[in-house]
């Protein structure tokens, strides 16, 4: 059947530094590719988990996704339908359908909005005059399990959980199939971060949702997340089942990234991959296969070539000339 979400070739072109600043100093103002050709998709009712270190581009992705970037290329569809170039009417009907839980929650809700206004702002961001705004916070704070009291509040009375819950209640105001969550456990203690995914994984049942998440937390993703993919310098290096990933990754980063999870999966069948320097800077990617500076495997040819995408079986792809795991796989 057709994907809820298909993502194809996607690019997003920053300038490293803000126009104004490069024209008043006269300096030629580089630019930097932070998502260089992702291609990826999201079944209704599937969650799909993103992981990279930090600045690989991951919210550049949900961003662009919601139309939010400058400049984009390639290819998004909902629904089958292509959101480049579509009717401002249009896409915003549609927009209704993907909702957007931000990277830092209290920073991205207006502090001088009630619990309340902030909720219900999406109807009246779609010009919804039909329905009854107290009722509608009401059963959305019910949703998400605030006490209706809460709809009176201020950003700043409320604890990191509780953001993140309104976050939630604000994505769900619009019914949307789609729901891209950017690290929604960020800075929680763990606890609220189980309430939060729990909340998370309740509302997919209930509602058939499909949700994307960011998150650097390997954990979250394991238990989760359906698909997992994961992105090095702006670009997907592997992305399968999220089982297949974790107990048998091809990808030397990825395997690196589970070797670094201090609590990692006892089923898993990979090498230990020690990470070796840091990330390079956007503005000077390395030759070839742009993780060869920092992988235990690398040989000439990672230098000199990059890596084709490779398919490995169902959604199951990476990019390595020498990937990992490959008794594991022969066998299967
Ligand atoms: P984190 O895990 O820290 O949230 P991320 O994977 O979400 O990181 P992005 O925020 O997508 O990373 O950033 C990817 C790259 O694009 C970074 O180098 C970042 O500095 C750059 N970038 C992001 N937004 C802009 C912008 N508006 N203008 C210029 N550069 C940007
Ligand atoms: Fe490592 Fe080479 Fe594979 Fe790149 S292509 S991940 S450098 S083995
Ligand atoms: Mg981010």
């Amino acid at each position: 059947s057709e994907p809820l979400l298909s993502v194809e070739d996607l690019r997003v072109r920053f300038r490293s530094l803000g126009t104004v600043r490069a024209l008043v100093r006269g300096v030629h103002d580089p630019f930097i590719d932070a998502v260089c050709g992702v291609s990826f998709e999201v079944r209704a009712g599937e969650t799909l988990g993103l992981v990279g270190e930090s600045g690989s581009g991951k919210s550049t992705v949900a961003r662009a996704i919601m139309g939010l970037t400058p400049s984009q290329e390639g290819s998004v569809r909902f629904e089958g339908r292509e959101l480049r170039g579509m009717a401002a009417r249009e896409l915003r009907a549609l927009r209704a359908d993907m909702a957007m839980m931000f990277q830092d929650p209290v920073g991205s809700l207006s502090p001088r909005l009630t619990v309340r206004a902030l909720i219900t702002e999406p109807f009246r961001i779609h010009g919804r005059t039909d329905v009854d705004l107290d009722a509608e916070a009401d059963r959305l704070l019910q949703m998400v399990g605030l006490t209706p009291d809460f709809g009176g509040r201020f950003p700043h009375q409320l604890s990191g959980g509780q953001a993140r819950r309104v976050g939630v209640a604000r994505a769900l105001a619009l019914n949307p199939k789609l729901i891209i969550a950017d690290e929604p456990t960020a800075g929680l203690d763990v606890s609220v971060q189980g309430e939060v995914l729990n909340l998370l994984a309740h509302l997919q049942q209930e509602l058939g949702l499909a949700i994307l998440i960011i998150t650097h937390n390997l954990n979250v993703v394991r238990h989760v997340t359906d698909r997992t993919a994961i992105m090095y310098l702006g670009r997907f290096v592997e992305q399968g089942e999220t089982e297949t990933i974790f107990r048998a990754p091809r990808h030397p980063y990825t395997a690196a990234l589970l070797s670094a999870n201090p609590e990692p999966d006892p089923d898993a069948e990979h090498a230990r991959v020690e990470l070796q320097g840091e990330v390079p800077s956007l503005m000077n990617r390395p030759s070839g296969c742009e993780f060869h500076p920092r992988c235990p495997y690398a040989q000439d040819r990672c230098a000199r070539t990059a890596p084709p995408l490779t398919e490995a079986g169902g959604a199951h792809r990476y990019t390595c000339h020498f990937p990992l795991n490959a008794e594991a796989m022969a066998a299967e």
